[in-house]
């Protein structure tokens, strides 16, 4: 029987293998137009048809009001990083920076440059369990401009799955490894992004979606590939797009659509997470130190109570099949990233390997 190889990476991170597919049947000759979708320029009419459809299906999968529009750009999520505190007029007095983990922080590291922070550490470690302090106990400032957090952190496995309910706050989500894993309320943000790699297609692109009253004048030094206005102003084609993620971006939306959106998605990502963690929990040879009630469902992590047999797996894991599950390098151990594209049999087959390296070397 051939070994099915499932890819655990955290990003760029495994796509669905239909999408894929098509890629390759329509790589040279795209939509009958005797051309690769590459080789186009990004005003024509042919790709316009990718702009206005990822955008439509954008706001059908996640319920996008009208008052919202939607900006496509470069740079990725830390471009984001730092056109957020020189877009936001009020942001040479004080944001809020919610720090949960690896890119929160970041996140607040780079704004730091452009305004004063109020740091709002939010993970604590209780007894050797990692949780976050619900959102009622943030201490906000009065006067911040926007308030800025992340609900997964990709490298920690660490979630915030309550959503934001402050009143009169500007509420800025940094949504890369969840944007469309599960039904999010639009209206509870101002500004929402996500760089592509993790759950919408391959690394370049990233995704805005921003009240249309955000778009305001910005710091009068900000370069003008990271102002919103500009971009908005441009279709989001102020420079000249990747096109080929835009393109392949589209058809995980397509394929996400088929599948029966986002609620499937939900419904899905849940139970496989859950699997995961009940086989760590269930074992006395696995552990992941995160409370509950903060477990992410897009990245697993575990680690060995015996570290010594980390390197044997991976190698073994490897063997089997399963792919990229090494830690990050800044916490070790292990991460299954197990976004949108993986399918509950890969995250069995994961549970059958655990289950066995354990009966050998436990
Ligand atoms: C991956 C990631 C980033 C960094 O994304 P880039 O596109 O490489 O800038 C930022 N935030 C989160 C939550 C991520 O998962």
């Amino acid at each position: 029987m051939k070994n099915i190889i499932y890819n655990f990476s955290a990003g760029p991170a495994m796509l669905p293998k239909e999408v894929l597919v098509n890629v390759k049947k329509d790589f040279l000759n795209w939509d009958n137009i005797g051309t690769s979708v590459i080789e186009i320029s990004h005003r024509s009419q042919e790709f316009s048809k990718i702009i206005k459809n990822t955008e439509n299906d954008l706001r059908e999968l996640l319920s996008v009001p009208k008052n919202y529009i939607i900006l496509f750009c470069s740079g990725g999520a830390r471009g984001q990083f730092s056109a957020i505190p020189m877009n936001f007029q009020n942001s040479f007095n004080i944001t809020d920076y919610v720090d949960s983990g690896y890119w929160s922080n970041s996140a607040m590291l780079e704004a730091k440059k452009y305004c004063t922070v109020n740091h709002i550490p939010v993970k604590n470690n209780y007894n050797g369990i990692i949780k976050v302090l619900p959102m009622e106990k943030w201490k906000l400032s009065n006067e911040s401009s926007y308030v800025h957090y992340c609900p997964n952190e990709t490298i920690e496995g660490i979630a915030i799955h309550e959503e934001p309910f402050f009143e009169k706050k500007t509420i800025i989500g940094d949504f890369s490894s969840s944007l469309l894993s599960r039904k999010i309320n639009i209206n509870r943000y101002s500004f929402i992004y996500a760089s592509a790699q993790k759950n919408l297609g391959p690394s370049g692109i990233t995704v805005i979606i921003m009240k249309k009253n955000m778009l305001q004048s910005s710091q009068p030094f900000t370069p003008s590939i990271l102002n919103y206005k500009t971009i908005f102003m441009h279709q989001s084609m102020f420079n000249t797009p990747v096109t080929f993620s835009w393109y392949v971006m589209s058809l995980v939306l397509k394929w996400m659509k088929k599948k029966g959106g986002v609620d499937y998605f939900e419904k899905n990502n849940q139970k496989k997470s859950k699997l995961l963690y009940q086989k760590i929990d269930n074992s006395e040879f696995y552990i992941n130190r995160i409370h509950k009630k903060n477990r992410s469902w897009m990245n697993v992590i575990f680690n060995l109570y015996d570290e010594k047999l980390n390197e044997k797996f991976l190698t073994e894991a490897h063997k089997y099949g399963l792919k990229f599950l090494k830690g990050h390098k800044i916490i070790g151990g292990f991460r299954a990233s197990i976004y949108n594209a993986m399918p509950m049999s890969g995250v069995k087959k994961l549970i059958k390997f655990m289950s066995n390296f354990e009966k050998k070397f436990g």
